[in-house]
């Protein structure tokens, strides 16, 4: 059966769907109505039934969910209490252009409240498509990945930090939508290369199989573009190129949390792309469980297949970047200042990076050979501008400046007991107030090792229990830097 009808037939159907738009005119602005409803082609009209053909599968669930009432009560009107609605999916498949329709398939069968879906006339291709979400062809779609080329596996240097995540997004990248890791969720906080890991993820696989499109995408941008997508009536458009991605990574989806309407999009896209085996590479600051705002259906899609997270690398992965930066700018620095840049700087890489370009820039600058001397006073110089000003430096000079010590002697191996306090008050200091690991702190204070900061920290810790003239001194020195 076509819907070639007869005339009389037609015109029914025109006027019962005609009578039901009336009611749904008057209900919904005109923005939603002419996105949601002007797009429906009335079908057939059998007894009660009313048939009504929508552009796609998503355009169905979005119609079901809804304005499911409204048509409900359109129904009321125009049919009467027992009118029926079906829903008539239209797959244009006359465009040969079009390998494959644009949605609905692969995606499962709804049952609806108000009706059923009939997918029977797919192939029906004498159906006028009066589609107006224009799908561009693929090869006419700038296919740009939004991928930054230096991001690599390679200069991604592996640590226990990292080794789990890695792993993972290698064996996604080596075989992507095949592994049980569907998605991968790679989550860690700042600076800690959930960019770069994703990334080489996106790189890996355009190199390897050029025809498989994989698109980088932030959260921030999806939300944007969705938004735009709404007001210039062209979100089937953005579904659609959504829904023909191979690889999907989007990035810090912790943005997308209270954004409900972003969500639903990103809900309908990531079940799309699911369920036809293609690959979505996530990312976020926090584990999906901490993630406030987001349904919670979509949260357990995110729990699918496998959540790792990045840590803040360790002393020994610290100098592994740094080494492999250095190696990348074509330079060569002594390894005393590496060493001294992985004992100062805990927190991030990016930050560990931000220091290395400053003290690059700094030597070419002052025509200056890079050296410990130097490498510290960018630090100081970084540090007070970002107005952190705690540093194993500054502790160190605070507590010089209190107890009338010099520097060299706290460093040094003096074992007089004027030396031996302020120094084990530094180190306990530096506990206190960084993130510094004992060995790190013990290499400030001439190459101790972590079982004589631990020492000092304990003798300072009894003493402030038992010497109110230290737990004074100690307390006010934390003071300074506890404002
Ligand atoms: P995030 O996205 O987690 O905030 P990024 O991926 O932007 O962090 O990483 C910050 C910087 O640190 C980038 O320049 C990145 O190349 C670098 N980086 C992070 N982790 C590593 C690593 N394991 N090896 C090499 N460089 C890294
Ligand atoms: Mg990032």
């Amino acid at each position: 059966m076509t819907i070639l009808e007869t005339p009389k037939v037609q015109r029914d159907v025109d006027v019962v769907w005609q009578n039901c738009l009336k009611v749904i005119r008057d209900s919904i602005s005109e923005q939603s109505y002419k996105t949601w409803f002007e797009p429906i082609i009335p079908g057939k009209l059998e007894g009660k039934k009313l048939t009504i053909q929508v552009p796609s599968q998503f355009f169905y669930e979005w119609l079901e969910e809804n304005y499911v009432h409204l048509l409900r009560k359109s129904l009321d009107y125009a049919i009467g209490r027992d009118g029926m609605l079906e829903y008539s999916i239209i797959v244009d498949s006359g465009d040969q252009k079009k390998k494959e329709p644009p949605i609905a398939i692969n995606m499962p069968q709804h049952s609806s409240p108000v009706g059923r879906v009939d997918n029977n006339n797919h192939n029906n291709n004498q159906e006028q498509v009066r589609n107006p979400f224009e799908m561009k062809d693929l090869d006419s779609l700038n296919l740009d990945s939004y991928l930054n080329p230096n991001y690599t596996f390679d200069n991604f240097v592996e640590g226990d930090c990292n080794r789990l995540a890695r792993a993972a997004g290698f064996a996604v990248a080596s075989k992507p939508g095949v592994t049980s890791f569907n998605p991968l969720m790679i989550y860690g906080g700042v600076g800690l290369g959930k960019t770069h890991l994703v990334q080489a993820i996106g790189n890996f696989m355009k190199n390897r199989a050029a025809n498989k499109f994989v698109l980088y995408v932030s959260s921030e941008k999806f939300t944007s573009q969705f938004i735009n997508a709404i007001r210039n009536n062209s979100l089937q458009d953005f579904m659609n190129f959504y829904m023909q991605v191979d690889i999907l990574i989007i990035d810090d989806v912790q943005f997308l949390s209270g954004k409900e309407k972003t969500q639903e999009t990103f809900f309908h896209i990531f079940n799309h792309l699911h369920q036809s085996g293609k690959q979505i590479v996530m990312t976020s600051d926090r584990p999906p469980r901490e993630l406030e705002g987001v349904e919670d259906r979509l949260l357990s899609r995110f729990k699918w297949g496998l959540t790792a997270d990045l840590q803040t690398p360790d002393f020994e992965t610290r100098i592994a970047i740094i080494q492999k930066k250095v190696h990348a700018e074509g330079i060569s620095i002594a390894y005393e200042v590496i060493e001294y840049l992985a004992h100062s700087i805990d927190t991030n890489v990016r930050e560990l990076e931000g220091v290395m370009i400053s003290l690059l820039a700094q030597a070419s600058l002052t025509r200056r050979d890079i050296d410990v001397e130097l490498a510290k006073s960018t630090l100081r110089h970084l540090i007070k501008d970002s107005e952190k000003e705690v540093t194993i430096d500054t502790i160190i000079e605070s507590v010089t400046e209190h107890f009338k010590v010099r520097i060299p002697d706290l460093k040094g191996k003096s074992r007089l007991r004027e030396i031996v306090l302020p120094r084990q008050i530094a180190m306990y200091l530096a506990k206190e107030l960084t993130n510094l690991s004992l060995k790190s702190i013990g290499y400030h204070f001439g190459g101790r090792d972590h079982s004589t900061v631990i020492h000092a920290i304990q003798t300072v810790n009894d003493l402030m229990d038992t010497d109110k003239d230290i737990s004074g001194a100690v307390n006010k020195l934390l003071k300074v830097f506890r404002k």
